[in-house]
Parts: structure tokens; C-alpha cells; sequence
């Protein structure tokens, strides 16, 4: 059994879905084709929760009448016969009428929540409506009752195998299901989501329960580039990663990926293919255990870095001082992505600033503390960089004009990170991808 995601953009036109329609039913293997919502309708359902959350309510009606007229034309293009549009029209005015009933309730996170999953539970029923209309046979399967998150929002590995696998087994007579990527239930049993991106982290965590024999990620570019397209002109496809590679640059940065959604399939060992649905012969990115290639294979770059700097005289000559400074990190569940230390300071950058205000409190108790907002770490991944003398050349010959705040370089073999300020990225990511790929 196969894992098929397809992104935003895969799903966000009738013609995409069509498109679709023909890949998941290309060969004879049993899937579980996961969806995301149509391009832009996260967003502008963060758009409507934001705009309850600040009592503008007559703004995000607006939105979500913009919304409905969108959703309408789409199933009038996607389908053919009126009564399959009626129906559809009928499946998604339940979805809209939920919506405009919230604007009458006053703003909370967990109805946050609630409307951000629409989006999801709309394209999913759209798309098999459209199947059901073509006679192609399929299992809607509801993320709800089986994607589940503990109360650190880690999610539920075991549990998802468990009620993923009863689901199945209910419909032993089914090669095709259709589920929303995204949503999951959390440990309060609200509904609940994987943050922005996380239709990826989904597909993983499925292809991780169910043993799949791929993880096939479609969207709209042929793979893991070699640096951001969205910054740099002219990047390229790279053919195969191994899971650390992958799972550095999602982390830092690669859009393509979410963040997390590497270590699900690694674990479980299992393929991911990156895959273009408008392209879908271009040969893709694959990754696996092995690398494929020694040398630099990408760079990424993630905004929104806080660096702060500790400095004491009492960190000489001294132990436990960063156990201390750590366990202020921890204490506030807030991750670390880069450290450098000399004897007397020790410079860290987090991304998550809910709690900076009580972390740079606490740990003035140990000396002054210097904060450097708008930083961007360029994280540089490979196969053994560090040990080839010159990839650290060309690197630091290309970055000669760069304010470069921070260098991690040696935590591991296969990557060298840098931290800059923000305003420098784009510079920097071009000199790098001539210093580095000579493109
Ligand atoms: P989807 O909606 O299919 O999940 P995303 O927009 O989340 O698609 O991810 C695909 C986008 O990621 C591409 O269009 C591209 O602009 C961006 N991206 C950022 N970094 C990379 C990279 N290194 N390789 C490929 N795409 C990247
Ligand atoms: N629809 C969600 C988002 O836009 C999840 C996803 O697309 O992966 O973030
Ligand atoms: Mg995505």
C-alpha cells in the first residue's frame, strides 16, 4: 500500500483535481491519498479566525461570503451532472453555515482550531464527490478518528497505527481512500491541526503506520531544489537525499517539506518521493537512508531567529553554567537551533518567541544578556561537507561581504550553519548558489 499527498496547489483548480483523479488510479496498488485544502483557503480561514478574534465581524463575513462564491464556481467547474453540483453544493453549504453560525460565538482557541480544519474537511469531499461522479470507487476515511496528538502536541505514532489499521480492516474490499491531511484530534479531544504545513507531517505519519511501501509527496515544483526558488533564479532538482539531509533542510527552512515530516518515514524507513503534479514524469527527488552523493546538496534559509547572547565572568573556568542556561530553555518547552560559546559567552537562536520576555528575565540571573532580533539561519546540507576542505573555501570566499552573526560548524558532518541578519538573506543565498553550485 502507497501514500499519495497532494498540496494546496495540486487540488486547488477543478482541472488539478481531474489531473489527480488520473495519477491515483495509474496502477493497481493499494493507496491512501492524503489532501490539503484548496490553495488559499488556510489562508483566508486564518484571515476569518483572526478577524473574530479582534471582534471585526462584519469583515470576516465579508471573507467568508468570498469565500462560499469561490467554493461554488469550483464545484460548477469540477463537476458534470446537476446533480452531482447539487449535491456538492448542499456538502459544502454545511461547511459555510457552520461558519457563518461561528461569527455569533464569541472567539476561542479551540473554535480557532475548528475553522482552520475546514478547509481540509472541504476538499476531501469535494474530490470524492468528483470520483464518485467518474464511478471510481473510494473510501472517504475521516483524519478525525484516527490522527491523534498527546498534550505536547506530539502525535499519537501508536495510536494512529491502531485506529488507521480497525479503519482499514472495515473496508477490506477498498484500494482507494481519501483522507484530510493536516487535522488531528488533540488529547483534550478537540479538533486540532499539525501547524502550517503539516498535510506533509500527515502523509508521513500514515506511511509510518500503515508500513507503506512509499511516501509520495506531490506538489508544485519537480523536488527538493538546491536552494530556495522562491529567493534564487536558477536552481535545480536534486535526484536523492538520505533522511538527514531531508530532514536538516525541512527544518531549516525548505518550504517543500514541513518541518517534522521527515522523521516518521525514517523511522519506518520509508521512501518519500517529492513529486511535481504538473510535471508528473520529471524524475522527482528520492529520499532514503543512503545520501546518493558526497558533496553540498542544498541550502536553506529559515526567518524569523531571535539570537541571544549571555556574557559572564563567572562562566570562566566554570561547570554547570550552560546546563543552567539550558534548563531556562527547557523549563519554557522552547528548542535551541544553534549554540557557539567562547569562555566567557555563549551565544543560542530560538524561532519560537511565545515566552522570550520570561526566558531573557530568568536568565539575566546569570549574566548580561544581549538580545539580536530578525536573524535568518542559512543552513548548508550535505554528504560530508565538513570533511572536504573545499566546500569550507568556496563558502567563506562567497559569504566575504556578509555580516555573519554565528557559524555552527562540526555538530555534525553534514552540515554548516550560519546565522545572519535578516536583511542580508536573499544576498547571501545568491552568493552562495555561485560560490557553491556555480549556478
Ligand atoms: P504544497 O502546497 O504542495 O504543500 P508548498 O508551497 O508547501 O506546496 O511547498 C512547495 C514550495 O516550496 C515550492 O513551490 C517552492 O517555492 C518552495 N520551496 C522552498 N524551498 C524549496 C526547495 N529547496 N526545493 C523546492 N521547493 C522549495
Ligand atoms: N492546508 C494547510 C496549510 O495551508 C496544511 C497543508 O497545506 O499542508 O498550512
Ligand atoms: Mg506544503
Amino acid at each position: 500500500m502507497k501514500v499519495m499527498k497532494f498540496g494546496g496547489t495540486s487540488v486547488g483548480k477543478p482541472e488539478r483535481m481531474h489531473q489527480i483523479s488520473e495519477l491515483i488510479t495509474s496502477d493497481d496498488e493499494a493507496k491512501i491519498v492524503v489532501l490539503s485544502a484548496l490553495s488559499g483557503t488556510t489562508n483566508a480561514l486564518v484571515e476569518i479566525s483572526t478577524c473574530l478574534a479582534s471582534n471585526t465581524r462584519t469583515a470576516a463575513s465579508q471573507r467568508i461570503d468570498t469565500l462560499e462564491a469561490h467554493y461554488k464556481q469550483f464545484i460548477n467547474d469540477l463537476l458534470k451532472t446537476d446533480e452531482a453540483k447539487q449535491k456538492a453544493l448542499q456538502v459544502i453549504g454545511e461547511h459555510f453555515e457552520f461558519l457563518n453560525i461561528i461569527l455569533k460565538i464569541s472567539y476561542s482557541e479551540a473554535l480557532n482550531k475548528d475553522i482552520l480544519a475546514q478547509g481540509e474537511l472541504m476538499s476531501t469531499k469535494l474530490f470524492s464527490a468528483y470520483l464518485s461522479e467518474k464511478g471510481i470507487e473510494h473510501e472517504l476515511l475521516p483524519a478525525l478518528e484516527f490522527m491523534q496528538i498527546d498534550s505536547f502536541e506530539e502525535p499519537l505514532i501508536g495510536n494512529i497505527k491502531v485506529k488507521l489499521t480497525q479503519l482499514l480492516k472495515n473496508h477490506k474490499d477498498k484500494k482507494l481512500f481519501i483522507t484530510q491531511g493536516y487535522i488531528c484530534r488533540n488529547s483534550k479531544g478537540e479538533v486540532d491541526n499539525l501547524k502550517r504545513g503539516g498535510s506533509d507531517y500527515t502523509a508521513s505519519l500514515i506511511a509510518a503506520a500503515i508500513s507503506a511501501s512509499v511516501c509520495e509527496i506531490w506538489t508544485d515544483i519537480d523536488g527538493m531544489h538546491n536552494n530556495d526558488p522562491r529567493v534564487v533564479d536558477r536552481t535545480i532538482a536534486i535526484e536523492q537525499m538520505s533522511f538527514d539531509e531531508a530532514a536538516e533542510l525541512a527544518y531549516f527552512g525548505a518550504k517543500i517539506l514541513h518541518p517534522a515530516s521527515i522523521w516518521p518515514a525514517q523511522q519506518f524507513n520509508i521512501p518519500v518521493k517529492l513529486l511535481n503534479t504538473m510535471q508528473p514524469d520529471a524524475r522527482g527527488t528520492l529520499i532514503v537512508e543512503e545520501a546518493g552523493s558526497v558533496g553540498v546538496k542544498a541550502i536553506a534559509a529559515k526567518d524569523g531567529i531571535v539570537a541571544i547572547k549571555i556574557k559572564s565572568s563567572r562562566m570562566l573556568l566554570a561547570y554547570g553554567f550552560l546546563r543552567k542556561v539550558f534548563e531556562v530553555f527547557e523549563k519554557f518547552r522552547t528548542p535551541i537551533d544553534m549554540i557557539t560559546t567562547s569562555e566567557v559567552a555563549v551565544s543560542l537562536t530560538i524561532d519560537n518567541k511565545d515566552n522570550l520576555e520570561a526566558i531573557l528575565h530568568e536568565l539575566e540571573a546569570f549574566g548580561t544578556v544581549e538580545v539580536d532580533d530578525n536573524q535568518t539561519i542559512v543552513s548548508i546540507v550535505g554528504n560530508e561537507i565538513v570533511q572536504t576542505p573545499q566546500v569550507m573555501m568556496h563558502l567563506f570566499d562567497s559569504i566575504s561581504d556578509i555580516p555573519v552573526r554565528m557559524v555552527s560548524y562540526g555538530g555534525s558532518k553534514h552540515n554548516i550553519t550560519l546565522l545572519i541578519p535578516a536583511k542580508y538573506k536573499k544576498q547571501t543565498l545568491q552568493v552562495l548558489n555561485k560560490g557553491l553550485f556555480n549556478l
